[in-house]
């Protein structure tokens, strides 16, 4: 196959589905251990075995070429990465080119170095994780981090031009009396919110079980306070948005539990040694690092179209009495 052929059929999977939005996590690796995303002590992936900026560009440019308009970095935290800017810079060149929009998911302890600069290298909005804005529960849900840390990052991020969507993990007897709190601080700062249901993803040394709170229950307690209405606003994840009312902020539901949404899922994820899974939910894979090291570009589109026949129709998460993970590896491996 010539250079010029790549990237010429777009990508559909076996159920019709168009498959026009990429996640890439970056990085394995984090500053913070997150109780329900990781164990304590991880082992993560060496150097050597990780895709160079310069290899996940070059797939970028590829996953574009063929019909891709929206790229996520995450990880692990995406920030941890040294050359992480380099790389939306390199990613950023595709803006009003075939691609829509490059963004990022972040805990936010690392903004105050990095807003700018990558307001600067294209990402107009960014996804920042906080589940609690009580130094103490923070410190205990991330396992030892500094919430101040993430209020600097937040300031750095407006100070930027940055947009902002909060994201929170609904945890049940951890953060569910923060949660209309968080609503109306969003809302004072000029932020969305969403909220998502904790997902059985790696082990993690804690039982989500415990702290598993169905979305249908948190929204039906905000509706005490708030009326909520359903609106088409998107932004091309599975978050469904309600107005608020009362309020200018977004309240946002991920639910992969209590509300599945499969059916017009157009997202597949790229780990950062080159793995692409279709599916959060699912173990299957296409492995491209070593076609692509070995063949280039050209090796690696036959892995993609069959990355593409691996779609499953719907994930099938589970919590509770008995229930193991879903799938042995966590979150931070293919990102949020
Ligand atoms: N480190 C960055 C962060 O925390 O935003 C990016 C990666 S993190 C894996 C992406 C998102 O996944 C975060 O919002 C996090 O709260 C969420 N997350 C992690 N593990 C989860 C789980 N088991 N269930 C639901 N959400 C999870
Ligand atoms: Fe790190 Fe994000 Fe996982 Fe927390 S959720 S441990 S910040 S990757």
């Amino acid at each position: 196959m010539d250079r010029a052929d790549l990237g010429r059929t777009a990508l559909t999977d076996a159920l019709g589905r168009r498959i026009s939005y990429l996640r890439i996590s970056v990085t394995d690796r984090c500053d913070l251990r997150c109780r329900y995303c990781m164990a304590e002590r991880m082992s993560f992936l060496p150097k050597n075995q990780v895709l160079t900026l310069e290899e996940l560009a070059l797939l970028a440019d590829l996953f574009i070429a063929r019909g891709v308009r929206k790229i996520r970095l995450t990880g692990g935290e995406p920030l941890v990465r040294r050359d992480i800017v380099d790389l939306v810079r390199r990613i950023g060149r595709h803006l009003g080119g075939g691609l829509d929009e490059v963004t990022l998911t972040t805990n936010g302890t690392r903004l105050t170095q990095h807003a700018q600069a990558l307001f600067d290298a294209g990402i107009r909005r960014i996804n920042v994780s906080l589940d609690s804005r009580d130094p103490e529960r923070f410190a205990h849900v991330t396992r030892g981090g500094d919430v101040r840390a993430v209020f600097d990052g937040l300031d750095a991020a407006l100070a930027a031009g940055l947009s902002v969507k909060i994201n929170m993990v609904a945890l049940n007897g951890v953060n569910d009396d923060e949660i209309l709190p968080m609503l109306r601080w969003c809302d004072d700062q000029g932020f969305d919110l969403t909220l998502i249901e904790t997902m059985p993803l790696g082990e993690t040394g804690e039982d989500r079980t415990d702290h598993y709170l169905p979305l249908t229950q948190v929204a039906d307690s905000i509706r005490q306070h708030h009326a909520l209405t359903p609106i088409a606003h998107r932004t091309g994840g599975p978050a469904r948005y309600h107005g608020v009312e009362g309020m200018n902020a977004r309240l946002g539901l991920i639910t992969p539990l209590t509300n599945n949404f499969c059916a017009d899922c157009n997202r597949m994820r790229m780990t950062c040694e080159g793995k692409i899974f279709m599916c959060l939910g699912h173990e299957d894979h296409v492995d491209l690092k070593a076609a692509f090291r070995e063949g280039g570009l050209q090796a690696v589109e036959p892995l993609i179209d069959r990355a593409l026949r691996l779609k499953p129709a719907a994930h099938d998460f589970r919590i509770g009495a008995g229930a193991t993970a879903a799938v042995r590896r966590h979150m931070s491996v293919t990102g949020g």
